[in-house]
Formats: structure tokens, sequence, C-alpha cells
């Protein structure tokens, strides 16, 4: 007899254990199949965020930080730090305290809210059973609910002819767990990942170059904002290489060679390691057994109606695994919002309200939709900006770089889009994500009272620049 559950979750990434937890709140008996492991082996629950996503990134993007600062900013406030070194062995251990010290907390609260736990693939056969296989692949339950919910994520994209060898070529995975600054490090992918990993290994004292495909510069973000980001980067020291198609990597004496055209010209650059990263794909190899009745599109996404809901009755997907950007906040709230679905309630994930960080120095951070985009929709709109330069805080700080911009529709003045580039913007978007959620106006902004002196002047002074009164700039 199988073991029965009104729900089984696949996956416990922010997308999967968040909807676990909620589904049992809401009382469903619940249980969850994960089989990622940690580098001990181990059982580590929290998916890529946590394991090797977001979570470890942060902790080496600050250590990193902390270190350049030290270095680099300390002087012009009277600190000196002469020689100042930085044990990697200790960044490391750091980092693994905080992944373990956060996947033990999805542990504890799988525990406080009765959710049962299966380590193992799950694999989805027809009728709503699913089989728990172990490492041999030996299946060692099957299960079955009345409701499903697959989360199963995301794995980085191999360029077929650079495979990783994971000690010289290396994901996203690998770059996190660098055990020494490589000297010259190549980057290939100058998108989000390829951007914090090649911050972290830049601040650390290597020399970065990224190569990256096309040629335009993180195209998803506000074109200023980018221009304005790459501009810091490059002072930095970051070497970003626009239109750069790599094909393939030798390695010899002087370390790996990577092969590359740019504008119809062949290039060799030498370095000692590469990080790849040109992107993630759905992790469904396997997932789906015959006749399970879950269909995937021609890159691998499993198809899935507004709600999140498969063709198969009772069958969800959410996270990185469906449409719609790879975030582990958006995971999250379809994880939520298919629980409340699942126990009879309303739920509504809002996409044009999802915000997106970039958390490199400076930081990048936007919702809603670009200049670029609204004017190709024919939209008519309104545009203030305001430079974090002027703001009596940014400068205290030593870092008065960036700029805050928003963008309204010109006859409602709803606010469609916020881009910001400079410092704490990753803390400073949330007002704007609340603002959008509430349908806020650019006057709503405006009108609001913003301590002095602070960041957030600098989003205030930005909403009254829509209507051209912004009193510490010449409108
Ligand atoms: P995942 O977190 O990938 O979790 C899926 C889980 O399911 C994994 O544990 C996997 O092992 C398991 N699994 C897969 N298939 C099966 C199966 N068949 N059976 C059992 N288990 C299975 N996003 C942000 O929002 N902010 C950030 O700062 C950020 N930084 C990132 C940094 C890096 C280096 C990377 C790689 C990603 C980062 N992301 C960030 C993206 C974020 O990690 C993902 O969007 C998020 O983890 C997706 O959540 P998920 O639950 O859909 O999937
Ligand atoms: P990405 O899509 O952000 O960037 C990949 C880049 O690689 C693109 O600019 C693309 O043009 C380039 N590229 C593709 N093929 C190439 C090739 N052959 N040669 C050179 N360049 C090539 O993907 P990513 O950086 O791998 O990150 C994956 C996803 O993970 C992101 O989209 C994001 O959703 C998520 N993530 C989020 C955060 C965050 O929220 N701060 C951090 C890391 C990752």
């Amino acid at each position: 007899m199988p073991d029965n559950f009104d729900v089984i979750v696949i996956g416990a990434g922010p997308g999967g254990y968040v909807a676990a937890i909620r589904c049992a709140q809401l009382g469903l008996n619940t249980a969850v199949i994960d089989s990622q492991v940690n580098s001990e082996g181990e059982p580590s629950l929290g998916g890529t965020c946590l394991n090797v996503g977001c979570i470890p990134s942060k902790a080496l993007l600050d250590s990193s930080e902390q270190y350049h600062r030290l270095q680099h900013q300390f002087s012009s406030h009277g600190i000196s730090a002469e020689n100042a070194t930085i044990d990697i062995a200790v960044m490391q251990q750091r980092k693994s305290a905080i992944v373990s010290s956060l996947t033990g907390g999805i542990s504890q609260l799988f525990k406080a809210n009765k959710v049962t736990s299966f380590h193992g693939f799950g694999q989805l056969l027809a009728d709503k059973a699913v089989n728990v296989i172990d490492r041999d692949g030996e299946v060692t339950k099957t299960l079955s609910a009345n409701e499903i919910i697959l989360a199963p994520g995301s794995i980085p994209i191999e360029i077929p002819s650079i495979p990783y060898d994971h000690e010289f070529i290396v994901d996203s995975t690998g770059a996190l767990a660098f055990g020494r600054v490589p000297a010259r490090l190549g980057v290939i992918g100058a998108g989000v990942i390829g951007l914090e990993l090649g911050s972290v290994w830049n601040r650390l004292g290597s020399e970065v170059v990224m190569l990256e495909a096309l040629d335009d510069f993180l195209d998803l973000a506000d074109h200023q904002v980018a221009r304005e980001a790459k501009r810091h980067f490059g002072k930095q020291g970051m070497d970003i290489r626009l239109g750069a198609m790599v094909n393939r990597i030798d390695s010899g004496a002087g370390g790996l060679q990577v092969q590359y055209t740019q504008k119809d010209e062949s290039h060799t650059l030498e370095v000692d390691r590469v990080i790849v990263a040109v992107g993630r794909k759905p992790a469904t190899d396997g997932l789906l057994g015959e006749g399970c009745g879950v269909t995937t599109d021609d890159r691998g996404f499993i198809e899935v109606d507004d709600m999140c809901l498969t063709p198969v009755p009772g069958v969800w997907a959410v996270g990185d695994a469906v449409r719609g950007p790879m975030l582990a906040h958006k995971s999250s709230e379809e994880g939520v919002a298919v629980a409340e679905r699942i126990a009879g309630g309303k739920a509504h994930v809002d996409f044009n309200c999802v915000p997106w960080v970039i958390y490199t120095s400076p930081e990048i951070a936007w919702v809603g939709a670009t200049e670029k985009e609204l004017k190709a929709q024919g939209r008519e709109i309104r545009t203030g900006s305001f430079p974090f330069a002027a703001t009596g805080r940014a400068k205290a700080m030593e870092e008065p770089h960036g700029f805050v911009k928003i963008v309204a529709d010109k006859n409602t003045d709803r606010i469609l889009g916020v881009h910001m580039v400079g410092p704490h913007v990753s803390e400073l978007i949330g007002e704007c994500v609340l603002a959008m959620e509430f349908q806020a106006s650019s006057e709503d902004l405006a009108r609001t009272i913003h301590a002095h002196p602070t960041l957030s002047e600098a989003t205030h002074e930005a909403a009254l620049a829509v209507d051209k009164r912004a009193i510490h700039k010449v409108n």
C-alpha cells in the first residue's frame, strides 16, 4: 500500500519548502521529497537558493566587499589598514556555517509543522503516485497524494563544446567553492551570476575578464542603469567584453586558452580558471514518469496555466522549472499561492511586481517595466530620476554613485517601473514594489515623507522629478 498524503511536494527549494510549510499550516498532511546533498554528501534542504545559490553567493559577496573596502575605501575616512589580508579558508567556513544554519532551520520548520521529509529523487507516475528513488537508482518507496506540487528548480546550462571539469572550468557551484583566489579568471556570460561571482573574485584580487555573447550589456535592465553599472565595474577592474562568442577552451602550459570571436576577429584569452554562467535550465530530467500526463515545452519548462496548474488536475508546478523569472521570491510566492488554492482559498501572484536585484557594487534593482519596453508597447510615459550624489546620506557613506529612476504613465501618473543603481538599492526597491502593488502614482510617493538623511530621499526626489519639481537638483 502506498503511503498516502494530502499533498506531496517534489523539491525543497524556496518554491517547494515554502509551499510545504504553508500546506501544513493550512491543515494538509504534507510530504516533501528532496534529493539535494551538501558537500559532505548529507541531505540538505533549501534547494539551490540556500545550498549553492542566493545565500552562499551573498555571504561571499559580503566578505569580499568588506575586504575590498578595507583596501580601497577606508583611507578617505582616515582609516588605514596596511597589509590587509584575507584567509580564504575562513571566508569559506563562514559561508558554509551560514548555509548549514539556514538549511538546518528548514529541517526544524518541517518538524515543527509536521511536514514529512523524504530524502531521494521524486518521480511522478500516473494517478498521482510518486516514486522515491535512492542514489543507487532503487525505488525505496511509492507514495501517493490528492495533490502534487512539482518544484524541482533549475540547473546550470552547459555549453556543449565547453564541458565542466569542475576544477578549472566550473559552474556557479564550483565558483562558490574556490579554495584560493585565481590570478586570472575568465567568466563566460555577463548575466546575473557572472556579475555577482565575477565581483567576488575580482574584489579578492583576481584579474577578471567577462565574455558576453550579446552586444548589449544587461539587456534586461534599464539601459541607463546598465550603462552606469558597467562604468563602475570597469573602474573596479572587471574587463567586460561584449559581442564575444566563445568557441572552445584549450589547456596548455600557461593555463586555459579561451578561444573566442568578437566582430569576426578571433581572440585568445589566457586564464587560470573559467566560470561558465550562461543561464540555467529546468531540472526536469527523470522527474516525469511514463503516463504521468505532465508536459514540458521545447526548453524543458513544465507547462502550467496562470494558476500554476499542469494539464493534470491536482498536479501543480512552481518556481524555476516553470515560466517566469528564475528568482527565489517568485518561486516562494507561487508556492504559497498553490498551497492556498489547494486548501480552497484564493491567491494571486502579481508578475508585474516581481523585484529584481543584482548584488554587485553598486547594487542594481528594479521592478516593473523599463522605458524601452513601455515605448515598444506605445505607452506614453513620464520619467523622473535623481542621483545619489545629491543626497547627504550617500555622500556621508562615501557612496555617491548611481541614481533612482521612476517611470510613470503620462496620463494617469501610475508608477509603471522603478530602476535603481547605487548603494543599498536592494533594500530601497521594497518601498517601490509596495507602491506598485498598491497601484500608487508618482504623486503618492512624492507626497510621502521620507526621513532625512536617508538614501530613500533619492526615491522621493525621483518621484518629485517626474513632475519636474525635485528640490535638490535642477529639473
Ligand atoms: P531550487 O532552489 O532549485 O530547488 C529545487 C530543489 O529540488 C533542489 O533541492 C533539487 O535538488 C531538488 N530536486 C530537483 N529535482 C528533484 C526530484 N526529481 N526529486 C527530488 N528533489 C529534486 N535568486 C534570487 O531571488 N536572489 C538571489 O540572490 C539569487 N542568487 C542566486 C545565486 C546563484 C549562484 C544561483 C545559482 C541562483 C541564485 N538565485 C537567486 C536563483 C534562485 O536560487 C532560484 O530562483 C531558486 O532557488 C529557485 O527555487 P526553486 O524552489 O524553484 O528551485
Ligand atoms: P543570465 O541569463 O542572467 O545570464 C547569462 C548571460 O550569458 C546572458 O547575458 C547571455 O547573453 C550570456 N550568454 C549565453 N550564452 C553565452 C555564450 N555562449 N557565450 C557568452 N555569453 C553567453 O543567467 P545566469 O547569470 O546564469 O543566471 C541564471 C539565473 O539565476 C538568472 O536569470 C537569475 O534568474 C538567477 N539568479 C538571480 C540572482 C539574483 O537575483 N541576484 C543571482 C544569481 C542568479
